[in-house]
C-alpha cells in the first residue's frame, strides 16, 4: 500500500485560483452550496463549467475533453466540492462513465459519448443496484436476452440516483447464466427514455427527489450500446467503482456545513468550539493528503484500489462525525426553515448524511476489500 506525500506543483495552485474566480462570479454570495449528492442538477453551469474546460477534464483531447491529469482533475473538482457548486448534472458521466468509456468502450462509443461529456450535454446515471443486489451485487438479476441486433432487458433497478434528469445509465446485468456469479455478467448502455423503460421516483426522508426505481420492460437495447465485453461485466463494474471511491466528494460532502458554522459562529466561539473546529480542519487536512496521494498515483499509472477503498472508508466517517460534532457544539434545536445558512444546511446534513458510508459501497464492504487486498485474498 503506498501513500506517497505529495505536494502540488505552482501550476496546479495557478489552476486552483482559476477556479476559484470563476466561482466567485458564477455563484451568488447566499448561494446555499450542496451537501452530499454532488451538488444541485443544473444544466446551464455545467455547460458553462464545460466551456472553461472544466468538465471531461482527463478525457484525452481527440474526444474533445483537456488531456488535464488526476492531479488537475482532482483541484478542480476539490474546489467545485468546497464550494457545494451545483455539478450534479454532468457528476457521473464526468467521474465515472468518461473513464469506463476510455477504458472498455467501442471507438464508436468514445467518439459519440466522450466530446458530448466533454461539452456537459450528455449526463449518466449508474444502473448497478437492485432491491436484492447491493454490497451483492453479482446477484443482479435483471437480464438481458439476445434477440435479433440487440438485447432485451428485463429487470429492476434501484437507488438510481437522478435517472429522471439524466439521458442514459450504464447497467449491469446478467447475460448468460453461470456456475460463477461472477461469470455470465455484461454492461449495457441504456437510454433512460427507451420504450419500455419506467422511472419512478422513491422520496428521500426530507421529501426530496434524488433516487427512483427504474422498471424494463423488453427494454430493446442494440448491439452497439453494449459496453466492452459479452460476459466481463463483473470485471468492468470493479474497476469503474474505483474511480467512485477515494475523490474529494469523499471528504467535502459537509465542507459547505463547516464554513456556515465558523462564518455564523466564528466571532463568539468558546474553547469547545474553538477545539471541534480546529479538529475537524486537521483531520480533513490528514484525510485530503491521503485523497490527493491517491489521486497523484492514478497519474503515475497505478491502480490504488485498496488504498481509494481506505480513503473512502475514513473519508465519509469522518463527515458523520462532522455533523455529529457541529450538531452538539452548536447547541441550539435544528430548523429546516431556519434564518440561518447553518441551520439549514445542518438539518439537511443530518437527514442525508446516514447515506454517506453506504453510496459507493459500505464501510463494511470497503474494509473487506481493503483486507483481502493487504492480505492478498483478493481475486
Ligand atoms: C446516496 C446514495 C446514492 C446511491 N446511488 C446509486 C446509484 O445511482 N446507482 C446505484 O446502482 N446504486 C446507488 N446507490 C446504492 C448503493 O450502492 C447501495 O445502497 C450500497 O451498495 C449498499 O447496498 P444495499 O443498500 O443493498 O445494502 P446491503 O447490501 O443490503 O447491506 C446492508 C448492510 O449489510 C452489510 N453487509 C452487506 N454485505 C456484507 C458483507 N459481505 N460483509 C459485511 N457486511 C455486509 C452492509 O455493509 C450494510 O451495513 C446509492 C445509495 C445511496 C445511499
Amino acid at each position: 500500500m503506498i501513500f506517497a506525500p505529495t505536494e502540488l506543483t505552482p501550476a496546479e495552485e495557478r489552476l486552483r485560483h482559476e477556479v476559484r474566480e470563476f466561482l466567485a462570479a458564477e455563484l451568488p454570495p447566499d448561494f446555499r452550496p450542496g451537501l452530499g449528492l454532488g451538488g444541485r442538477h443544473d444544466p446551464e453551469f455545467s455547460r458553462r463549467l464545460a466551456a472553461r474546460g472544466w468538465v471531461g477534464m482527463a478525457i484525452p483531447t481527440r474526444y474533445g475533453g483537456g488531456g488535464a491529469t488526476p492531479v488537475e482533475r482532482f483541484v478542480v473538482v476539490e474546489e467545485l466540492l468546497a464550494a457545494g457548486a451545483p455539478i450534479l448534472a454532468h457528476w457521473v458521466a464526468e467521474r465515472q462513465t468518461a473513464p469506463t468509456l476510455l477504458a472498455f468502450g467501442t471507438q464508436e462509443q468514445r467518439e459519440w459519448f466522450l466530446p458530448r461529456i466533454a461539452a456537459g450535454e450528455c449526463w449518466f446515471s449508474l444502473g448497478m443496484s437492485e432491491p436484492d443486489a447491493g454490497s451483492d451485487l453479482a446477484s443482479v438479476r435483471t437480464a438481458a436476452t439476445k434477440v435479433d441486433g440487440g438485447w432485451l432487458v428485463n429487470g429492476t433497478k434501484i437507488w438510481t440516483s437522478a435517472a429522471h434528469l439524466n439521458h442514459f445509465f450504464v447497467v449491469l446485468c446478467r447475460t448468460s447464466p453461470a456456475e460463477d456469479r461472477h461469470q455470465g455478467l455484461s454492461q449495457l448502455i441504456v437510454d433512460l427514455h427507451a420504450p419500455g423503460l419506467k422511472v419512478s421516483p422513491i422520496h428521500y426522508l426530507d421529501g426530496g427527489h434524488h433516487f427512483n426505481e427504474v422498471v424494463f420492460d423488453d427494454v430493446f437495447v442494440p448491439d452497439d450500446r453494449v459496453l466492452g465485453e459479452v460476459g466481463a461485466g463483473w470485471h468492468q463494474v470493479t474497476s469503474e467503482l474505483a474511480y467512485e471511491r477515494s475523490g474529494p466528494d469523499r471528504y467535502l460532502s459537509v465542507f459547505g456545513l463547516l464554513k456556515a458554522f465558523v462564518a455564523e459562529f466564528g466571532d463568539s466561539f468558546d474553547d469547545v468550539r474553538r477545539a471541534a473546529v480546529g479538529r475537524a480542519s486537521a483531520k480533513l487536512w490528514t484525510i485530503r493528503q491521503l485523497s490527493l496521494a491517491v489521486a497523484r498515483s492514478l497519474e503515475r499509472g497505478a491502480a490504488p484500489a485498496v488504498e481509494a477503498a481506505l480513503v473512502k472508508d475514513i473519508g465519509t466517517l469522518y463527515e458523520q462525525e462532522v455533523v455529529e460534532v457541529l450538531r452538539h457544539v452548536a447547541g441550539q434545536e435544528i430548523d429546516p426553515g431556519g434564518a440561518g445558512m447553518f441551520e439549514r444546511l445542518l438539518a439537511e446534513a443530518v437527514q442525508t448524511a446516514p447515506a454517506f458510508t453506504l453510496r459507493g459501497g459500505t464501510t463494511e464492504v470497503l474494509r473487506s476489500i481493503a483486507a483481502k487486498g493487504l492480505t492478498g485474498a483478493r481475486r
